[in-house]
């Protein structure tokens, strides 16, 4: 939505691409502490009508479409960076992409990749078959059913503490379980969670199994440490170890790591000519909103820049 405001602010004609709702992964978690302008937190779901707002206010369409392709009329795929040399021999041509959706096409000259990140799997047994049974992946969406149950978060990033933080306002427990004895997340989280009686922190230990019968019963659990087992009762688990980039449909179309993130340079460049990509599903140092919401000025400001080279 940024990448959108900042497009409409250049007068480019702009489309928003939406597989569900506007927003993302961010709507996963209760509140934004550290978004500046907001002291004392916003919840997320105000901050994303207040974006939604400023690019409705600019009269920016959102079509609720999932893309599955990208293509160009190009005979060969976006050129490499290392091949651009090859240009100054060739006659230039402007790639149009062909923007392929569930819900029609889209001819464009450039395009933003803002598809950010999804949470991960856990891979252990009891996962798959307990989904919308006590496992979930969003405490925000899931965690006021849980209201004086015992609950259980796996990970122990920023979003696995935001998460029992945010639980331990409706469970009678919360359980906090990560892999290492040092827990991931910035300190400031940390001490707040600490804080908590609710929130018991089991630490250097994994989640080896799920187990009940229809729904949820109880866990369990292997410290890494001594190898020794045990078992915790809880109605709820929540898993937060992570996330995975929304590039699949890019593959082998854009430059990536090896986990699917896409690379880009400074300017938010992506391998393909007029693609730009930010946020969560770039390569990067930092994923944060506001880290996005930068990187989404500056793509949106490539974008335009290269239109006007055309
Ligand atoms: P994360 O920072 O990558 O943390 C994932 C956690 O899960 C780590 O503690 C990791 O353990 C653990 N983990 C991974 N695989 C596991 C496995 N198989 N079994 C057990 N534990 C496992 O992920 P996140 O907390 O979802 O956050 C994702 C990104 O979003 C982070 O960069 C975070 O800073 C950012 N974020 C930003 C905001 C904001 O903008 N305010 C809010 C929330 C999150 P290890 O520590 O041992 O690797």
């Amino acid at each position: 939505m940024t990448a959108a405001l900042y497009a409409g602010r250049y007068s480019l004609n702009t489309l928003v691409l939406e597989k569900m709702a506007p927003g993302g992964q961010i709507i996963l978690s209760p509140a934004i502490e550290n978004f500046p302008g907001f002291p004392g937190g916003i919840s997320t779901q105000e901050l994303i009508e207040r974006f939604k707002k400023q690019i409705d206010d600019l009269g920016i369409n959102i079509e609720i479409a999932e893309v599955q392709e990208l293509a160009t009329n190009l005979k060969s795929t976006p050129r490499l960076r290392l091949r651009v040399m090859v240009s100054e021999v060739e006659p230039i041509r402007t790639p149009i992409y062909n923007i392929r959706t569930n819900d029609g096409s889209y001819e464009t000259k450039s395009i933003i990749i803002a598809t950010g990140a999804q949470a991960k799997r856990l891979g252990v047994e009891g996962e798959d078959k307990f989904i919308g049974r006590g496992v979930s992946y969003c405490a925000t969406c899931d965690g006021p059913l849980f209201r004086n149950k015992d609950v259980l978060v796996i990970g122990g990033g920023d979003r696995a503490v935001e998460e029992a933080i945010f639980l331990s306002s409706y469970a009678k427990s919360v359980y906090l379980v990560h892999r290492r004895a040092e827990l991931r997340a910035s300190k400031i989280l940390v001490e707040k969670a600490k804080l908590i009686p609710k929130i018991n922190f089991i630490l250097e230990s994994i989640v080896e199994e799920i187990q009940g019968q229809d729904k949820v019963e109880q866990v369990l659990l292997k410290n890494v440490k001594t190898n020794s087992k045990s078992k915790i009762s809880c109605q709820g688990v929540f898993i937060s170890v992570g996330i995975k980039p929304n590039t699949v449909f890019l593959k082998n179309f854009l430059e990536m790591d090896e986990k699917g993130f896409i690379i880009t340079d400074q300017e938010m460049k992506t391998s393909g000519e007029g693609v730009f990509a930010c946020g969560d599903c770039r390569k990067k140092s930092l994923y944060q909103v506001i880290t996005a919401c930068g990187e989404a000025a500056v793509a949106a400001a490539s974008s335009h820049k290269y239109l006007l080279s055309q």
